[in-house]
């Protein structure tokens, strides 16, 4: 084993690629520069998609924070990797990880795990337990849990840099760098805060849709701008005397300033890491992935949060840069799912792909060379009610033209023309004239959904939740 180990690690040698990859919670696409954000601005990460690839359908398959987590380890949906909603993964089941630092990467995770149990597969790991703070957090390592003083991002990125400078020189490496930021309840470093504290932030477009052409549950959903935001996530007390409407444009201003003013430390944070690359020569063999656990709505729809399977919550953000192998100022409107991570990072490193990852990787996607046989439709599926947010259960397709979605608790349908219908705001499921394509629509679900292998097994029964309180303190397992 060891000499097969070596003579791989002789002929692959220092071409195989270091890989960080940085993901943050609930960064929407809309509030990147990159992608055309109309509210901010974020240099760090559009310099990632100007020196590589900016992918515009990159989805989530599940959109929300642990089972994206779990999906993008494992390369596997939510029914085959048994994290549907909140709950603990099991530490043993097969992940990215373990199988890098089996094929001889030196692999780390830093920041918000939110998994339940204490990562397996990384030689150095120092991860919030569950959400973790915002400031003066604690961190879990292997060996003890520890208060640190300090804004929780740029806590996570000096750890990131000390990782990267302690690593051993004769391994590749494999770095997850996960930020907490910017999750609710989007508590800003205090310079970030007065920077943004009088900024009007812009409306999106669909700020005051009213929902009257969709089904019942996004009447029901309760994460509404207007209404559901409480005064942890306010922080201050609105003005007295304002109208709905004037109190509605009130909470908007209030937690997107919060909001983007978190986002502004994550994407420094981006910037220390590429100026380390740089430093240290590292950038021209290393594969920097930025991305999110999922989208968000910022006030898209009226909403904040996500679980939807709407563009803004299914869509998350991804750019690429690895030189020489992904052309700079690139973009692709292919699908890459979170599913497809796994297999990537294994490919890059010229490791095998299990059969039982349910991804592909996107390398050829990223390179601008797509397999000819690169998806057309994706399979999406939320199981979370009545969670912190009223989303009812749903599953569906997307396509490079229309959305269709199946609440089953409710049986109700949505179907979308995503061409004449970008923002889904017209639910045509019960019109006579797109019969047709409901019924192709519905026949397209059934096939992904067989082929995801999904057999309804958590549709009735899910498991407890148990990574939201904090984990066990005290001595970690040993490495
Ligand atoms: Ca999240």
């Amino acid at each position: 084993m060891l000499s097969l180990l070596a003579c791989a690690m002789a002929l692959c040698g220092q071409d195989r690629p270091n890989i960080l990859f940085i993901m943050s919670d609930d960064h929407a696409f809309q509030a990147i520069s990159a992608y055309g954000s109309a509210i901010n601005k974020t240099p760090h990460i559009d310099r990632i998609a100007r020196e590589g690839v900016r992918l515009d359908r990159c989805m989530v398959t599940n959109s929300i924070c642990t089972p994206s987590r779990a999906a993008i380890l494992t390369g596997q949906y939510s029914h085959i990797n048994g994290v549907p909603v909140f709950n603990r993964m099991d530490p043993a089941r097969q992940t990215v990880a373990k199988l890098l630092q089996a094929g001889g990467y030196h692999t780390g995770m830093i920041g918000k795990w939110h998994l339940g149990s204490d990562p397996q597969g990384f030689n150095f790991w120092r991860i919030l337990p569950g959400q973790g703070l915002y400031h003066n957090p604690v961190f879990y390592d292997t060996r003890e849990a520890v208060k640190h003083q300090g804004y929780c991002t740029d806590l996570i990125t000096d750890f990131a840099i000390e990782f990267l400078d302690k690593r051993p020189s004769d391994k590749p490496f494999f770095l997850m760098c996960h930020h907490k930021a910017p999750h609710r309840n989007w508590q800003p470093r205090a310079d970030k805060a007065e920077k943004w504290k009088n900024v009007e932030v812009p409306l999106p477009a669909t700020f005051d849709d009213d929902y009257s052409t969709r089904g019942d549950a996004a009447r029901e959903a309760t994460m509404r701008v207007d209404r559901d935001l409480t005064p942890t996530d306010l922080k201050e007390k609105p003005p007295e005397g304002l109208t709905p409407a004037q109190r509605k444009r009130w909470n908007y201003q209030r937690y997107m300033r919060d909001y983007l003013a978190c986002v502004e430390s994550v994407d420094d944070s981006v910037g220390r890491l590429l100026g380390h690359l740089d430093a240290k020569g590292l950038a021209g063999n290393t594969l920097v992935i930025y991305t999110s656990d999922q989208g968000f709505y910022l006030g898209d729809h009226g909403w904040y949060d996500k679980r939807f399977m709407y563009e803004e919550s299914l869509r998350t953000p991804l750019v690429a840069r690895w030189p020489g192998k992904i052309p700079a100022g690139s973009s692709s409107e292919a699908m890459v799912l979170n599913i497809d991570h796994a297999p990537s990072f294994l490919t890059a490193a010229g490791l095998p792909v299990p059969a039982d990852m349910q991804g592909k990787s996107a390398l050829g996607v990223m390179a601008g060379k797509p397999p000819a046989d690169w998806r057309t439709s994706m399979y999406y599926r939320y199981y979370d009610y009545p969670g912190a947010h009223k989303v009812q259960p749903h599953f569906g397709i997307r396509t490079a033209t229309h959305k269709l979605i199946h609440f089953p608790k409710i049986n109700q349908w949505e179907l979308f023309d995503l061409k004449a219908d970008p923002r889904e705001l017209n639910n045509i499921a019960a019109a006579p004239a797109q019969a047709e394509t409901l019924a192709k629509l519905k026949a397209e679900l059934a096939r992904l959904k067989a082929d995801a292998k999904d057999d309804d097994r958590f549709a009735d029964k899910l498991p407890p939740g148990g990574v939201d309180g904090p984990m066990k303190p005290g001595p970690r397992a040993p490495r």
